[in-house]
């Protein structure tokens, strides 16, 4: 029988999750700023310009 936490935990390490709702997935991040990632519409809401922010492929 094959673990369901094991399928459950290597889920969420590929999903980042946007730090401010933490219920969307992350889309973009800070240029330089890895670890602070934003789903498109916080990230929007924040910076109200894309440019600053780099796309997560
Ligand atoms: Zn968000």
């Amino acid at each position: 029988m094959e673990s369901i936490t094991s399928v459950v935990k290597s889920s969420v390490k590929t999903i980042r999750k946007c730090i401010l709702c933490e219920e969307r997935e992350a889309e973009y991040c800070i240029k330089g700023l890895i670890k602070d990632c934003y789903c498109k519409e916080c990230a929007l809401e924040q910076f109200s310009d894309l440019g600053l922010l780099e796309k997560i492929s």
